[in-house]
């Protein structure tokens, strides 16, 4: 487990807090969605209640290493002052330099510093040891609550981390020790479901897996790579032909580790896909010529939803089927309802299986939903994020 901001004295110190401020924005530079600002509010709150002298650093968008105006953090502030109107917010036109520590240390219990991005210096995403070693001079203490960018080995994820005493904040807690604490230690039967539509995006996944869980389900586009491989006719439905061969060797390895993988046993398919398409339900597993499958069929639905009933702890990530139009979205609400019954541990991810969950209303029946994107299916790959083994484990 991650040491996080509960664990250590943060009463009255200078605490740099490093979040994903990467808001989007339009071409007037007004904010369009500041669900990133709403959503790390429990980590400033919780801080400023703690009396901490609050300096907040963000990337935003891709300057490449220099001052661009329109992807100034100035806007975000701005907000940051409308939705804490009681807190005292400034903003440093630089993150690093003689005027910004001036304000650092000027700084009063309460109060929150809000840095100019990151990677307005090149030096940020070379993990430059000088740069780090300018930020980590700001503050006493070092949080990252930037999960999203914890693949990255830059200087404010990792070099100022190595620097400074240093925790986790309490979105990138959650996300980590909930995703880590059910790979290392799960409730069994544990099962990993898996779907969408690039297997070479998760094929490290179900590898990693195959150490982990006592079920894998696989449906979505990424089964039919998996059921070529087994021999069976895959008709038009998208198969990655470069990976067909791995994607054997792992179904073997499968069977050596006794994990249970179960593919689509009938389908619900089309001619082509599109929102006109008309669907036509394949019984068995070989698919005709002329067909593609676009989700998963009514008995593999059952033979998921009873897999998945019988779990006590659950991971899914990605739709069973093309979700976003109605008539091939069944597979993927029937498994959400099922994950959303299970008792023990349920976490989901990945953007479809995220918004089924939510169009059901199911998200206060889900343990977790891991809005990482890419960090969260490298930590399910079994990598280790340099801005997350960079923090202390307790
Ligand atoms: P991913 O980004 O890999 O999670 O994949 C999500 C996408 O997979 C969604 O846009 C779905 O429409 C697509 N998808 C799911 N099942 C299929 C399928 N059987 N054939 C083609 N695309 C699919």
């Amino acid at each position: 487990m991650k040491r996080t901001i509960t664990d250590i004295d943060v009463t009255g110190k200078r605490v740099l807090l490093r979040v994903d401020f990467n808001v989007p924005l339009d071409e007037n530079g007004s904010i369009t969605d500041d669900s990133r600002i709403r959503k790390e509010l429990p980590t400033i709150k919780y801080l400023l209640a703690k009396r901490a002298k609050l300096i907040i650093c963000s990337h935003l968008g891709r300057p490449e290493g220099q001052y661009k105006p329109n992807l100034s953090l100035l806007p975000v502030a701005q907000r940051l002052v409308d939705i804490l109107p009681l807190t005292k917010i400034k903003f440093a036109a630089d993150c690093i330099g003689e005027k910004t520590e001036e304000e650092a240390k000027n700084l009063k219990e309460g109060e929150i510093l809000l840095l100019e991005n990151l990677r307005f210096h090149a030096e940020e995403e070379k993990n430059d040891p000088i740069f780090a070693q300018k930020l980590a001079s700001l503050a006493e203490i070092y949080v990252d609550d930037a999960f999203g960018t914890a693949h990255r080995k830059h200087a404010s994820v990792y070099g100022v981390a190595k620097l400074l005493p240093n925790a986790v904040g309490l979105l990138m807690g959650k996300e980590i020790n909930t995703i880590l604490g059910a790979l290392e230690n799960p409730e069994r039967p544990f099962t990993a479901i898996l779907g969408g539509s690039k297997v070479s995006d998760k094929i490290y996944v179900v590898m990693n897996m195959l150490n982990k869980v006592d079920n894998l389900l696989i449906g979505g586009g990424m089964a039919y790579t998996f059921l070529k491989a087994l021999g069976y006719n895959v008709g038009k439905s998208l198969v990655d032909d470069t990976k067909v061969e791995l994607a054997r060797n792992i179904l073997a390895e499968a069977e050596k580790k006794y994990v249970n993988v179960i593919l689509p046993i009938d389908h619900i398919c089309a001619e082509s896909l599109s929102p006109n398409a008309r669907p036509k339900k394949v019984r068995g597993v070989n698919i005709p010529d002329s067909l593609m499958a676009l989700d998963i069929g009514p008995k593999t639905t059952k033979l998921f939803a009873k897999t998945i009933k019988k779990s006590a702890s659950v991971i899914w990530n990605g739709p069973m089927g093309v979700f976003e139009f109605n008539k091939f979205s069944k597979g993927t609400e029937k498994v959400a309802k099922a994950v959303a019954k299970v008792n023990g541990k349920t976490i989901v991810g990945g953007g479809d299986s995220i918004a089924a969950i939510r169009k059901l209303g199911l998200e206060d029946s889900v343990t977790h939903i891991s809005t990482g994107g890419g960090a969260s299916l490298k930590l399910l790959e079994g990598e280790v994020l340099p801005g997350v083994e960079v923090i202390e484990n307790i």
